[in-house]
């Protein structure tokens, strides 16, 4: 039986890089894999790179310069009348880039000597785990001094709407349309359902957003929620909040979506629906059970401020456990995991991890939002400024949205910072950054921003805690 220091299972970006991060620091290292996403061959890299993070910021990329050249071409002065779309060939430019990205890992495993064990991880009795196949059958069996648990999330089902990948369809299934739908229904309005819902709409389809929650982006500033609610209806996203999907039913081709909402019952009928309801933790076949693993009320793995389960020597990162479903809180998480096993002190402070959301404009915070500053009774002094103030915004012809930095009345310690606007994704790092190290606005105001950028707005909105702001 082959013996580890450490065994990871699951190589999505919580596991991969714990694995990694293990290899560097000289522990000997096995990461369990069974994901097989394309060409029927077993892949590394998890939801994200494969059915996730890359794949839909691909499309997200294709769709926006085709919708921008139908747009905003004639204004630079391009002629580009005429533009059409191939979707077959979009596609393959994202099924590229997922490949080369998870081949990329199974490169970084074989430098850093970590083995991969293609199979499903079983937990079993004193630190061993079952390799098995598909049908359950062991492999083979490894034993190691710990295990990190990184068996990340499946997307979330719902009776109503029962996923066939053809009529009815979750987020793997929408990355992968081969045309585009004339009509699209999306239930849920969270991320990946705005995220996916913006993909096709440029593209051309006709997109109906179900909602249940009465209220956009509850967890998003409320200000930014509100902007965001105009301009993506603006652009012809069909958002309808406080209704919800009862039934569906697959007729030939259409999908006929049963909804309820303010003006009772009715019914739409679509080519394609997206079911983006959210995502689970994914513990099917891990043995959680037989080794008394202990999970909570929603199947996630308990674990402690340092991803510690119940047993010794077993922790769990990323989306198994608790905490935002993000692919940079599960790497966080992983890398900090393998330093304590190597006996190092890491910290992670899970109040500072950004939040992104790729539409465009794009969408992106850290740190607390105004309504939950003011809940909290923390009295605040906030700056904002928007984009069509800003000299390079104008320059690029982006002139929505803004950046509010949210700041404490007494000491001006930076509390929070939301951005909508044109690279709100890249911008966020300067106000992660800013916040980790305890800035204050006046910090941020006191930085010398390159002009003409976008960060300048964040220098702008510095200056506006202290109602000095310039431009506006
Ligand atoms: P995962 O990436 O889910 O990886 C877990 C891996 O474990 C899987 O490959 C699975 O096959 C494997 N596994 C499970 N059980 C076993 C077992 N018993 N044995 C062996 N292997 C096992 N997050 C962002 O931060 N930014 C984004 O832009 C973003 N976009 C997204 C877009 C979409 C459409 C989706 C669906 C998700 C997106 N996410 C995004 C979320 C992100 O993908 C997840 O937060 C991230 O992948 C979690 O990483 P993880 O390592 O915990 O788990
Ligand atoms: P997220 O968890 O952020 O991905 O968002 C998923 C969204 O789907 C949540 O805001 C839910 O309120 C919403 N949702 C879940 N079930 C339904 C349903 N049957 N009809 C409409 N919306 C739903």
């Amino acid at each position: 039986m082959d013996n580890y220091d450490v065994v990871v299972i699951g190589a999505g970006p919580g596991g991969y890089v714990a694995a990694i991060r293990c290899a560097q620091l000289g522990l000997k290292t096995a990461c369990v894999e069974r994901g097989v996403y394309a060409e029927g061959k077993p892949t590394l890299g998890g939801t994200c790179l494969n059915v996730g993070c890359i794949p839909s910021k691909a499309l997200l990329d294709s769709s926006h310069h085709f919708e921008h050249l139908q747009l905003h071409a004639k204004e630079h002065g391009i002629d580009a009348d005429g533009v059409s779309m191939n979707v077959g060939r979009m596609q393959k430019r994202k099924d590229k880039i997922v490949k080369t990205l998870t081949m990329g890992i199974a490169g970084l495993f074989k430098k850093n000597a970590v083995t991969w064990l293609e199979g499903s991880g079983k937990l079993q009795p004193n630190h061993k785990v079952d390799v098995c196949d598909r049908d359950g059958n062991t492999l083979s069996t490894v034993v190691a001094k710990n295990i990190i648990i990184a068996t990340g999330s499946i997307p979330a089902a719902i009776p109503p709407a029962p996923v066939d990948q053809e009529n009815i369809v979750d987020s793997t299934g929408a990355l992968a349309f081969d045309s585009v739908p004339e009509t699209l229904g999306v239930i849920g309005a969270g991320v990946i359902g705005l995220e996916l819902g913006s993909v096709w709409r440029r593209l051309g389809a006709k997109v109906t957003i179900f909602e249940a929650l009465p209220e956009f982006l509850p967890s998003a500033d409320k200000a930014v929620a509100k902007e965001a609610k105009k301009l993506l209806g603006r652009q012809g996203l069909d958002l309808r909040l406080g209704t919800m999907v009862t039934a569906t039913d697959t007729a030939g081709d259409k999908v006929k979506v049963t909804y309820t909402g303010d003006d009772g019952e009715q019914t739409l009928e679509f080519d394609k629906l997206i079911v983006a309801v959210g995502r689970v933790p994914s513990t099917a076949g891990l043995g959680a059970a037989e080794v008394d693993l202990a999970l909570d009320d929603r199947g996630f793995i308990i674990v402690d401020d340092e991803c510690r389960s119940n047993l010794d020597g077993i922790y769990a990162v990323g989306d198994v456990v608790r905490g935002p479903m993000l692919a940079h809180k599960a790497s966080e998480e992983g890398i900090a995991v393998a330093e304590r096993i190597a006996g190092q002190s890491p910290h992670i402070d899970l109040g500072l991890v950004p939040w992104v959301i790729y539409t465009w404009p794009e969408i992106a915070w850290v740190g607390k939002t105004e309504q939950e500053l003011s809940g909290a009774g923390r009295p605040t002094a906030i700056g904002t400024f928007p984009f069509i103030a800003s000299g390079r915004g104008r320059a690029m012809g982006e002139l929505d949205g803004f950046i509010k930095i949210i700041a404490d009345a007494k000491d001006d310690t930076v509390l929070g910072v939301h951005i909508i606007g044109p690279g709100a994704s890249e911008l966020i790092a300067e106000a992660v950054l800013a916040m980790e190290f305890g800035a204050s606005a006046e910090d941020i105001a006191r930085t010398v921003h390159a002009h003409p950028t976008l960060s300048e707005g964040l220098h702008e909105a510095a200056l506006g805690v202290d109602s000095r702001t310039i431009h506006i």
